[in-house]
């Protein structure tokens, strides 16, 4: 299960933000099964038109959402990479997630203090992209030492771990030298395929996606207007091509999630934590396949390109290994269909397939695995 973490300078409406999310209707499921659920993390469901007509569809008793989960990460300050003020348990956080939320703050209120004195979005996304990337030309530096020792004492009968070796060497010192001009490693994309396993196994901050929410008053947000916006969205063209940026209202998502029970209001048609919690997922290059029968409709998450056993690995770990094949259903085929509704309709249509281990599952995929007891 992926994880993503919020960041952002001190006092931006990170924490603010949070507690919104965990108390909103999207956050913390109660029906969710597993593990208790630290302090700082939370997890929302997943918002699906697809589930919500599937298990209308197949008369479900109950219907499962994936989830996301989000840490709160302490705030990060200028000069977090020196292990000034909450760096280092700051930097250990954030190199366990996949994806990073970075809130901005763009909303005036002189009641509220900014830690460099005044509103200015742009100097703050520098801020805190300047220490991730000082934080990674140390990790970087680091493992580069390391990993010239082990060269020098790598004999050539090795030569597999000698070229995994050299090639992370490579990787890292390109790397390196995208960061002295103040690039992310993600901004490349001509990475090759060795080179991006051989990154991944260093977990660089700047190799995450990002996407950067802008805290602004709620006129702001219902207008999605803000002064600063254009100015940001130039600097993010240059500096970080591959986050898209949201506009969104910390307090007004505090109102939403205090007020939606009492007076039943379209929740998600005025919170932008679908949206958010759907770009993330974008990002992360995550998609859908559904499990569906009159139990249960649920909706699993899997990486994009992943074959039929894994996805069936993801429902439990034996599938995987006994699968033998699986019956598919394009969500596009039963879409406009309404209840009551039978599979059985659908086989004489054809529009059922069975397909095998090379199938490669795509969003929106309803599936049903077959597998050897
Ligand atoms: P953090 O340090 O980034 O976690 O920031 P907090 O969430 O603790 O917010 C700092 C202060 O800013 C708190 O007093 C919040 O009530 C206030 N705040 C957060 N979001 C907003 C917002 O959207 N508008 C206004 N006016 N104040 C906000």
């Amino acid at each position: 299960n992926l994880t993503s973490g919020i960041v952002g300078l001190a006092n931006v409406g990170k924490s603010t933000f949070f507690q919104a999310i965990t108390k909103s209707k999207l956050g913390n499921p109660a029906n969710y099964p597993f593990a208790t659920i630290e302090p700082e993390e939370a997890r929302v469901i997943v918002p699906s038109n697809e589930l919500n007509k599937l298990s209308k569809l197949y008369n479900s008793k109950k219907k499962i959402n994936a989830i996301l989960k989000i840490f709160d990460i302490a705030g990060l300050v200028r000069g977090a990479s020196d292990n000034k003020g909450l760096g280092n348990s700051f930097l250990n956080d954030i190199r366990s997630v996949d994806g990073i939320f970075q809130i901005v703050r763009a909303f005036k209120d002189n009641e509220i203090t900014h830690i460099e004195g005044n509103i200015n979005p742009v100097r703050d996304l520098i801020i805190v992209q300047d220490e991730l990337i000082l934080k990674d030309m140390e990790f970087i530096e680091n493992s580069i030492e390391k990993l010239e020792i082990q060269l020098k004492h790598k004999n050539n009968k090795q030569i597999n771990e000698l070229t995994s070796i050299e090639q992370q060497l490579e990787s890292l010192k390109i790397a390196y030298d995208l960061l002295l001009n103040g690039q992310k490693i993600i901004n490349k994309k001509d990475w090759l395929n060795y080179q991006i396993d051989a990154l991944n196994s260093h977990n660089l901050l700047t190799a995450k996606p990002s996407i950067i929410l802008i805290n602004v008053n709620e006129n702001d947000f219902f207008n999605q207007s803000n002064e600063f916006l254009i100015d940001i969205e130039n600097w993010v063209k240059e500096f970080s091509p591959d986050s898209s940026i949201i506009l969104f209202s910390a307090n007004y998502e505090t109102k939403l999630s205090e007020i939606q029970n009492e007076n039943e209001i379209n929740f998600e048609s005025k919170s932008a934590l679908p949206k958010i919690i759907q770009e993330m997922r974008k990002a992360l290059n995550l998609i859908s396949f559904y499990t569906c029968g009159n139990i249960e409709s649920r909706q699993w998450t899997i990486r994009k390109l992943t074959s039929c056993p894994k996805a069936a690995g993801v429902i439990h770990t034996d599938f995987e290994k006994t699968f033998i094949n699986a019956e598919l259903i394009k969500f596009n085929d039963i879409k406009d269909l309404n209840p009551p509704f039978d599979e059985k309709s659908l086989k004489s249509k054809g529009k059922i397939q069975r397909v095998g281990k090379n199938y490669i599952v795509e969003d929106g995929d309803i599936l049903h695995f077959k597998a050897a007891a």
